[in-house]
């Protein structure tokens, strides 16, 4: 931005929270794994005569989405109509909360454009219900309800934002920090993270800001970035030839990579807020906030700083955020600690291979945490090999299961039988007569030869440190 103007950006950010059913009923939370409006019920539908009841767990997500950003958790809360008539809104009205939200005042930190250290201020945090989906299709419109009165948090910040780069980055760890507290999947391609910014440029130290335009729900980061830049250089122009700027919402052409108005900016007032009655206030017992709070895991920036001093690598930990995995990481040791770099190298090196080899990122793999300590942990004891650790990864990460059993299923546990082991050494010196002459002649390269004959024979599941010293006890 020119030196003549100052942006100013506040930041609207829509998370769909990580519940089995919906925000008032028990419909399940699936909008885009269902034939379309198989979700559906009397509440979600809002049909006359219904009641709902406010769902505990996307409460619960809430509570702790305050509590990772810092907010205060308010002990009364209550929900309100917002009407509007719009055809992705069955109800003609959206359940929010208005004046009472969850959480107030909480931030994220990021590096502002003058390199120190700058808090983003979040001046509110709340519940609501999400819409149905339109599709335009051949000049018609299909609407699936599926996702109507899905549970949704919004989190909106003070416009203390200067730059569509501190946006961006602001974006990206308020994404990170949510996926990493199991708060949401945040899958920006599938609408469970939607942004929206608003955008509004003044002279340096001018007492009012601008008029702003919203632009709304871009699809990516770099959507959102470029959209910004593009309205700061808008509103400049406009002003500059002396013309006026509406107030008003603009979505993102990425073909012609620019922005177009889509309509005028309502006002508060424009949707009758008024408190549900289906829902009238609920105090938050403070109890309750405080259990929540006491099983948090440690703040994100605490994490990545004690995974830093764990020796793991910063390569390895950009690599487990970009693909979000901290979170995964996390569970995965949470029995024993000091596991933590041993699961971070199992993670970078063999499940990301699977991420690159099958396409499937993990978010949307079968393999749970808990399969990968236990695959792990099998390993670590010398009941599978290397191998064999891949072949069982490779199984659950496609089918999900228990590793033990995967293990057996694949035939894939190592013979730890000596006898065994003994038995199979016996036979490949047997029929290598010439090689283990050569051996004992002095040329020792082929001891292993042997080996790979010992552990082919074993058909791979033998344990390589143990075969070797039986091996070469047997030889002398
Ligand atoms: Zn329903």
């Amino acid at each position: 931005m020119s030196a003549k103007y100052k942006t100013t950006i506040g930041m609207e950010v829509h998370v769909e929270l990580m519940t089995k059913t919906k925000m008032f009923c028990s419909c399940p939370n699936a909008p885009q794994d269902l034939p379309p409006n198989a979700a559906t019920c009397p509440v979600c539908l809002g049909l006359p005569g219904s009641l709902g009841a406010v769902n505990k767990e996307a409460v619960r997500l809430g509570i702790r989405a305050s509590l990772a950003l810092g907010c205060t958790v308010r002990d009364v809360a209550w929900f309100e109509r917002k009407n509007y008539i719009y055809p992705d809104l069955v109800k003609g009205y959206q359940i929010t909360q208005g004046e009472q939200p969850l959480g107030e005042w909480g931030h994220v930190l990021i590096t502002g454009d003058d390199g120190n250290e700058k808090k983003i201020t979040i001046r509110r945090l709340h519940l609501e219900e999400d819409t149905a989906k339109l599709t335009h299709v051949d000049g018609a419109t299909l609407i699936d309800a599926n996702r109507s009165s899905t549970p949704l948090m919004e989190i909106v910040t003070e416009a203390c934002i200067d730059s569509a780069r501190e946006a961006e980055e602001y974006v990206r760890k308020l994404r990170a920090i949510l996926v990493y507290n199991g708060i949401s999947r945040c899958r920006i391609q599938r609408g469970e993270m939607r942004v929206e910014a608003n955008v509004s440029i003044a002279p340096p130290g001018a007492k009012e800001l601008g008029v702003r335009t919203e632009i709304k729900n871009q699809a990516g980061f770099n959507h959102m970035r470029s959209a910004i830049e593009y309205e700061e250089k808008r509103h400049a122009e406009v002003i500059d030839s002396g013309g006026t700027l509406v107030q008003e919402t603009r979505g993102w052409d990425d073909v012609n990579k620019c922005t177009f108005a889509q309509r005028s900016k309502e006002n508060a007032a424009d949707y009758r807020y008024f408190p549900d009655p289906d829902f009238p206030s609920a105090r938050i017992d403070p109890a309750w906030v405080e259990a929540e709070r006491k099983s948090m895991p440690a703040p994100y920036e605490e994490y990545i700083a004690a995974l830093r001093s764990g020796g793991l690598a910063d390569a390895d930990i950009d690599a487990i955020a970009r693909n979000d995995a901290l979170g995964f990481l996390r569970v995965a040791a949470e029995a024993d600690a000091a596991k933590t770099a041993l699961l971070a190298k199992r993670l970078v090196k063999d499940v990301f291979a699977l991420v690159n080899s099958t396409g499937t990122p993990l978010d949307s793999s079968k393999l749970a945490p808990e399969m990968l300590r236990d695959a792990v942990a099998l390993q670590e004891s010398g009941k599978i090999n290397a191998d064999g650790f891949r072949q069982v990864l490779a199984r659950l990460y496609a089918q999900g299961g228990d590793a033990a059993a995967a293990a057996k299923e694949l035939d894939l546990v190592i013979e730890q039988n000596d006898d065994a082991v003994r038995a199979a050494i016996a036979k490949v010196l047997a029929e290598s007569e010439k090689m283990v002459a050569e051996f004992k002649s002095g040329k020792t390269a082929t001891r292993n030869a042997l080996f790979g004959k010992v552990m082919k024979e074993l058909q791979r599941k033998g344990d390589p440190k143990a075969v070797g010293a039986l091996l070469d006890e047997m030889l002398s």
